[in-house]
């Protein structure tokens, strides 16, 4: 290799290295942050949806309100899957285009956000971690080049689960995040992020620390004097003179100072108006809270356990108040549905809703603080709340939240074996078919010799198919396929001349080969439009097509000509794939064998034995190409022994036995098998069904 060359391939390689590293960072980063931001999402499914319904009223979308929890669960589910995917490289072609459509959507709508602030959070991670609308905007800008950069290079992706599987584990996720919604739907968010989470102080939430920052505000007067006006400042306001008129005082915000966590926390007694806050804070008891923004839409189907609750503060002189924002009507309704005759008492609904994410809940409170939460179809029973009074007294609260957080990380232990057993059991099947199948083939088709003696190839031919960039595409999906992957044959891909630098370049060449479908029959010069086989060699391609029935047929190519290229290919270190074979009229006529034979006598039987041995010959009957039509696997079978016996009559049984004789004719993965169970064949030539990965594979993988 030349200097120039050698450094450019150094530099290419250095490159390669580059781009490995940066997807492996941008699936990190896009895998991790759907995954969490689906989580969170998932474990609220209440404040999903209520952040769904500001989006719709702040885009005149109200119609839409009514779907908004069922799409906070969609939403959370199919962010949580998308996530998992990246990571663990699931179905990366698919993947790539759902998250680069997503974050192509998510950009310019939150730069919209950030311009015009029509919701002020976007609510991107839920309560978990509240970004401003700019914040979240560079977060998205972040997001959308890693999302571009992975789907550029998901042909890159090296895949951890066998391709034909990966819409298991997908799935797996997706239900994981689905079932993960309506447990926090139907009980309480597994975490709660918000303000009056169980041990939070509701009066310590509601101050402002002493020294904190507070809002500062600049204060105008604006007076008149006839037909003039003017502003003034607290320095210079005109005190004393009277022939200025005061018109108004004027506060402009400077500076936004501490903003307590609970703003608007008040409680008053439905019927009389009084203001119960203070009290109910101060309350040295326990208190319960009964928790129902809108009561037309509260669950009353465990309203048994709720009214226990409530005959067991009566019994023990605890407080009880139904906190609500409906209307009185709303309220003697259910009071006459459920027998209720505990104190209403009226609060704002949106502090409602932060207050307590089921419709009804409970909420236990001493002195202010937040002792126990509980959505209806938790409420414990009698016996339940005394132990649960007593653990509150005996400061044992703690075992609450570490049962939660058991809970939260046996869901994602059982999520993570479900898909590592996954993986070993693919792992585990694909070796035990593998010996099985290895042991069959051995019994059956004494197949053993021909793995000692000669290579097992699949090679494709893709012919006049695919732009450079379609070819790429291909070629990388095929290397992704195939890497980390044990396979039982040589994989070879024959592209057209324009792609076979990039081709050889952009794959791993220890695992495919790259092939040319023909070459000169000249070694350089005055031969416009031709392809010289150093140049084929020059492109890192190993081998060549030769002989191939269309070229034959349509480009006039004598057995003579295919000796010319046959020479050259070898001169020049490329292995043949020389291809021979019967039209149907000499089928019919039972020429077959007399005309495969002519066409090796003729082409290649001038080679030296040696020479010989570098050949590799695939008998395509022309009658099977591109027509659906296969020999059936006896017929292969006969053609290939009589093949081999030719070889054998002219250069000896070692050299026959070690020549490598692939079938070609609409071969695919359903048929592959049985043909190259044969004793004498030793792989595919293939056509057609080498144009997509998902039809090439099983073919390979038919060597198991
Ligand atoms: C071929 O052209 O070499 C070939 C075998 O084609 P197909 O598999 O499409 O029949």
């Amino acid at each position: 290799m030349s200097r120039c060359g050698f450094l450019s391939s150094r530099k290419q390689k250095a490159m390669q290295k580059l781009n490995t590293a940066l997807l492996t960072l941008s699936r990190l980063v896009i895998g991790l942050t759907f995954i969490f931001s689906g989580f969170v999402k998932a474990i609220d499914p209440v404040g999903s949806a209520i952040k769904f319904e500001e989006y719709f009223e702040a885009f005149h979308l109200g119609f839409l309100a009514p779907y908004a929890l069922g799409l906070a669960f969609l939403l959370a589910a199919f962010e949580f899957l998308l996530g998992v995917n990246v990571l663990l490289s699931l179905s990366p072609r698919h993947t790539s285009y759902y998250v680069l459509i997503m974050m192509s959507l998510m950009t310019p709508l939150t730069l919209y956000l950030a311009i015009a602030n029509p919701v002020s959070d976007c609510g991107c991670f839920g309560d978990a971690v509240k970004l401003t609308n700019w914040e979240t905007f560079g977060k998205n800008i972040l997001l959308f080049a890693a999302s571009l950069f992975y789907f550029i290079h998901r042909n890159k992706v090296r895949y951890i689960y066998h391709y034909q599987i990966h819409w298991i584990p997908s799935i797996v996720s997706f239900v994981f995040a689905l079932l993960i919604g309506i447990y926090c739907y139907v009980h309480l968010p597994l975490i709660d992020f918000l303000p009056y989470k169980t041990g939070s102080d509701i009066s310590k939430g509601m101050s402002i620390p002493e020294g904190a920052k507070r809002d500062s505000f600049v204060t105008t007067f604006v007076y008149k004097r006839g037909v003039e006006t003017k502003e003034f400042t607290l320095e210079n306001y005109p005190e004393n003179d009277t022939t200025w008129h005061f018109v108004e005082q004027k506060s402009v915000l400077l500076q936004k100072g501490y903003e307590p966590p609970i703003t608007n926390f008040s409680i008053q007694q439905a019927e009389t108006g009084v203001n119960l806050t203070e009290m109910v804070l101060q309350d040295s008891s326990f208190t319960f809270l009964l928790i129902s923004p809108d009561l037309t839409e509260a669950i009353d189907a465990n309203i048994h356990n709720i009214n226990t609750i409530f005959d067991f503060c009566r019994d023990n002189n605890y407080a009880f108040y139904c906190l609500t924002s409906s209307s009185d009507i709303e309220i003697e309704e259910w009071r006459n549905s459920t027998g209720a005759e505990y104190v209403f008492a009226k609060t704002d609904r949106t502090t409602l809703k932060t207050m307590m994410r089921a419709n009804p809940g409970i909420i236990l409170l001493k002195k202010g603080v937040v002792l126990g939460k509980w959505s209806s179809f938790d409420v414990p029973d009698e016996e339940g709340i005394t132990q649960y009074l007593k653990n509150t007294k005996n400061n044992i609260l703690k075992t609450e939240t570490h049962r939660t957080q058991a809970l939260i990380w046996r869901a994602f232990a059982l999520w993570a074996i479900l898909l590592a057993m996954l993986l070993l059991f693919e792992k585990a099947l694909l070796v035990i078919l593998g010996y099985f199948e290895k042991l069959f083939i051995k019994k059956n088709n004494n197949i053993q010799n021909k793995s000692i003696m000669r290579k097992k190839i699949v090679a494709g031919n893709w012919k006049m198919n695919k732009t450079l960039q379609e070819g790429l595409e291909l070629a990388n999906e095929l290397n992704a396929a195939l890497a980390g992957k044990a396979i039982n044959c040589d994989v070879v891909i024959g592209t057209p001349f324009v792609h076979l630098a990039s081709v050889a370049a952009a794959i791993d060449t220890t695992k495919i080969g790259v092939a040319a479908q023909n070459c000169a029959d000249k070694v350089s010069g005055a031969y416009t439009g031709e392809v010289s086989a150093s140049m084929v060699a020059s492109t890192g391609a190993k081998y060549v097509i030769l002989g191939h029935s269309e070229r034959r047929a349509y480009y006039g190519e004598t057995t003579a000509i295919l000796k010319e290229k046959t020479l050259l290919a070898l001169a020049n270190g490329l292995t043949p794939i020389f291809c021979i074979g019967e039209v149907l009229e000499e089928r019919e006529a039972g020429k077959q064998n007399e005309v495969v034979k002519t066409q090796i006598e003729e082409s290649l039987f001038e080679l030296s034995a040696d020479d010989f041995g570098k050949i590799v010959l695939a008998y395509e009957p022309v009658w099977a190409i591109g027509t659906g039509k296969t020999a059936t696997a006896a017929q292969a079978q006969e053609i290939h022994a009589y093949i081999r016996e030719v070889v054998a009559a002219k250069y000896g049984k070692s050299v026959a036995d070690a020549t490598s004789i692939l079938y070609g004719g609409s071969c695919n993965g359903s048929n592959a098998k049985e043909l190259f169970a044969n004793p004498d064949v030793d792989g595919g030539l293939i056509g057609g069904a080498a144009l997509t990965v998902a039809n090439f594979m099983p073919i390979i993988e038919a060597w198991g």
